[in-house]
């Protein structure tokens, strides 16, 4: 019997990087994969490459969140495990004095408001059931703050780990778990549009990693399963650090 075996999850971001990784992993651990994405074309193919059932979806739009769900649930019969991970990178002058109030809402509602409509909508599939796992992906820099000026990408973070310590405290009696991802720098696209823009940022953020390289989507993906699995049972509300030893160094 494997970890995952017939556990029906949603992956929100499921077209790439972490999103994707982690797909593949569920799979691999017998769920039943519905990756969601903007992005049709990538979402599509994750969905197909892990036999598992693609719905496109904008996380920000409630309407498409309670569609994700529903859908979810009409095809399978559960919602087991929640992964809210969609999320953007900081624009490109991310200080507080640069950073416009648009820009700032942007990614307050892609990165934070977009986990509040998935929980919201998740956990009512969960308490019926009497049982589930969320986990909603923050960042290292929730925990420690970034020297690189990225003011609403880290609010938005910060926003994360206090919402899902809220909710794990509130469900933990009703067998519903929610916890944080905080992964440090990962090579996916993400990371790599940064970089591109900015490459002596990319040398920065390696310095201060102390096993001395970013991680892989697949490294995240295998924390995130153990999170999503009956092993992490006792496992709640937690900030859970995945970031190569950044935050303890
Ligand atoms: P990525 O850009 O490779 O993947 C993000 C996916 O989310 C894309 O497929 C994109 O189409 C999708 N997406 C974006 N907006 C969406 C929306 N409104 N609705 C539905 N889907 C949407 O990024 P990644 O590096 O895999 O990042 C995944 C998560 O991990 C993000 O929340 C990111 O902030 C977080 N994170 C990344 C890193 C890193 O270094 N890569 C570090 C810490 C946290």
């Amino acid at each position: 019997m494997q970890r995952l075996q017939d556990r029906v999850a949603v992956i929100t971001g499921a077209g790439s990087g972490i999103g994707l990784a982690t797909a593949r992993r569920f799979a691999e651990e017998g769920a039943k994969v519905v990756c969601v994405d903007l992005d049709e074309p990538t979402g599509a193919k994750a969905a197909d490459e892990v036999g598992g059932l693609f719905v496109r979806a904008d996380v920000t739009s409630e309407d498409d969140v309670v569609r994700m769900y529903q859908t979810a649930f009409d095809t399978y019969g559960s919602v087991d495990i929640a992964f809210n991970n969609a999320g953007i990178s900081p624009p490109d002058d991310d200080s507080i004095l640069e950073t416009g109030l648009d820009a700032w809402r942007r990614v307050q509602e892609v990165n934070l408001t977009s986990v509040y409509l998935c929980c919201k909508h998740v956990i009512p599939y969960m308490r019926r059931q009497g049982k589930g796992s969320i986990v909603n992906t923050a960042s290292f820099v929730a925990v420690m703050g970034s020297a690189t000026s990225q003011i609403s990408y880290t609010a938005s973070k910060g926003g994360v780990l206090a919402m899902s310590r809220e909710l794990g405290v509130q469900f933990a009696r009703e067998g519903i778990r929610v916890n944080a991802l905080c992964p440090g720098p990962v090579n996916t696209p993400l990371l790599q549009e940064l970089f591109a823009k900015d490459p002596e940022r990319a040398q920065r953020r390696l310095v201060h990693i102390p096993v001395g390289r970013f991680a892989e989507a697949s490294e995240i993906a295998a924390a995130v399963a153990f999170l999503a699995s009956d092993d992490a049972s006792f496992i709640t509300g937690a900030e859970f650090l995945v970031d190569g030893g950044i935050s303890g160094a």
